[in-house]
């Protein structure tokens, strides 16, 4: 009987361990290097010379950018590097920023400083919505529309204003694993006009969701959307999500693995504006994108991609870099979602 036992266990054992091998070898094999340049290859060619959207002109200095810009680059988990196109041009990263502030708060606060603040619902309202802070009072909102990601900046501790700007700066070079800048012309430009912004976060003070002061935290914020970055380190700042919060270029931890997962699920539901459930419901990808032409998207184990391309869609999404992403993520099975009966 003992033996039987042992032989049955032994083949069990081995039916596992060659079922573990297969689904390691279709993981291995989707993500091969040539398979991984060919798809961005692909979708590089594809959409090169498609002429739809147009660039953001709310913030006037976005008008002046390059709409011919378009890289793409995807960093993988073990930290491998794939670009084509344009991948030195630099674009601000307006509210792709938003994730990483969020991602800070929740590390030094925790999770319920953000379920219990601004919120982590849809709005269903745009982005610099007043009527959504007004139809909630603060809450029940979240950190990627206006109200709540210039609450999340308004959370970061600090003595005073530089001393919180440095831990947000600091934050994001940690993501992209290399030391980014501030554009000052962006950041003049959006200064000088962001009187809605301030509004938003005087309402969101007046309804207790932002201490101190509102003005400065709409700066700070303002600062931090004027980042620029190129398609590399969107894409390994994502990549450093996938890889739940540890660079994989850099190796360093930038944020406790336990903390990744409230920070996609976030961008899973309003990373996109009004078109969060779409791109959703195509991709599976937690995402974010900006005015200024940049989307990330994380396929959480695998890898992180970024495109960038200034024109936008009516809905304020980069048309090329959704467009591209899509196709890529859907070539490499990056959807979290689709998974084979067992
Ligand atoms: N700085 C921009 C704003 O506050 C960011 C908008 C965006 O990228 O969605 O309007």
């Amino acid at each position: 009987m003992k033996s039987l036992s042992r032989i049955l266990l032994q083949t069990s054992m081995a039916v596992v361990i060659s079922a573990a091998a297969v689904v390691s070898s279709q993981a291995a094999s989707a993500l091969e290097p040539e398979k991984i340049q060919a798809a961005l290859q692909a979708a590089y060619d594809k959409y090169k010379g498609l002429q739809e959207g147009a660039n953001a002109d709310y913030i006037p200095v976005l008008a002046k950018v390059d709409p011919n810009i378009f890289g793409i680059t995807l960093v993988t988990t073990d930290g491998k590097i794939y670009s084509v196109g344009d991948v030195k041009s630099e674009v601000s990263i307006q509210s792709i920023s938003k994730v990483f502030t969020m991602a800070r708060v929740i590390e030094e606060s925790g999770a319920e400083a953000i379920s219990g603040n601004m919120g982590v619902d849809a709005t269903g309202q745009v982005f610099n919505s007043i009527v959504a802070i007004e139809q909630y009072q603060g809450e029940e909102m979240n950190a990627m529309v206006n109200p709540g990601a210039i609450t999340a900046t308004s959370m970061i501790k600090g003595a005073n204003g530089d001393e919180v700007w440095n831990k947000i700066i600091n934050t994001y070079n940690d993501f992209a694993g290399r030391k980014l800048h501030v554009d000052e012309e962006v950041y003049k430009s959006e200064a000088e006009t962001n009187q809605r912004n301030q509004a938003l976060a005087m309402l969101m003070a007046a309804y207790g969701r932002i201490e101190g002061d509102a003005i400065e935290a709409t700066d700070i914020y303002t600062r931090q959307c004027s980042v620029a970055v190129n398609t590399k380190d969107l894409a390994t700042m994502a990549a450093t999500l996938a890889n739940g919060g540890t660079n994989p270029v850099t190796g360093k931890k930038v944020i406790s693995a336990e903390n990744v997962d409230e920070v996609l699920a976030v961008m899973a539901t309003a990373g996109l504006y009004d078109d969060s459930g779409k791109w959703l419901y195509t991709t599976g990808l937690p995402a974010k994108s900006g005015v200024g032409g940049g989307i990330l998207a994380v396929s959480p184990g695998k890898f992180g991609i970024a495109a960038i391309s200034p024109p936008l869609d009516a809905a304020g999404n980069s048309v090329r870099a959704q467009k591209a992403i899509a196709d890529i993520s859907n070539a490499l099975g990056g959807n979290p979602y689709k998974v084979q009966p067992k």
